[in-house]
C-alpha cells in the first residue's frame, strides 16, 4: 500500500528527542522512501528516493536541501475560495522531489528535472 503525505506531522523516529517532529522535507523524504522500499525492497540498503520523472536517485541530503518542487505552481491556489484554504497551500499543490544534477546517458548529457 503506498503512502499518502497526511497533514498529521509525522514524529522523526530517527530523532534522539522521540517527540520532536519532522520538517515537512523530513516527512516527504520518509514517506517516499518507505513507498520506494516497499515497492522495490533492494532500495532498503540506500539512503535515497527516486526522481519521478528520471528515476535517478535523490538523497536525503538533497532533499533536505531544497529538492523539494510543487507539483502545481503555488500561484495557481492562490485564488482558490476561502472554503478550500482551510487545506494548506502544500496540500492543495501537492509536493515532489525532483533530482537537480545533470546526468549521461550514453553519449547525451541530460538536464536536471529542475533548475536550482
Ligand atoms: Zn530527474
Amino acid at each position: 500500500m503506498v503512502d499518502r503525505i497526511t497533514p498529521n506531522k509525522l514524529l522523526n523516529p530517527t530523532s534522539t528527542n522521540p517527540t520532536r517532529y519532522m520538517s515537512i522535507k523530513e516527512e516527504i523524504f520518509h514517506v517516499l522512501r518507505r513507498n520506494l522500499v516497499a515497492t522495490f525492497s533492494f532500495y532498503a540498503s540506500k539512503e535515497v528516493v527516486l526522481c519521478p520523472v528520471c528515476f535517478t536517485e535523490i538523497t536525503k541530503d538533497e532533499v533536505l536541501g531544497g529538492a523539494l518542487e510543487h507539483i502545481i505552481p503555488q500561484n495557481v491556489v492562490e485564488s482558490d475560495p476561502d472554503s478550500l484554504k482551510v487545506i494548506s497551500k502544500n496540500q492543495r499543490c501537492g509536493i515532489t522531489v525532483l533530482c537537480r544534477q545533470r546526468r549521461i546517458w550514453g553519449d547525451e548529457i541530460k538536464e536536471r528535472c529542475i533548475d536550482r
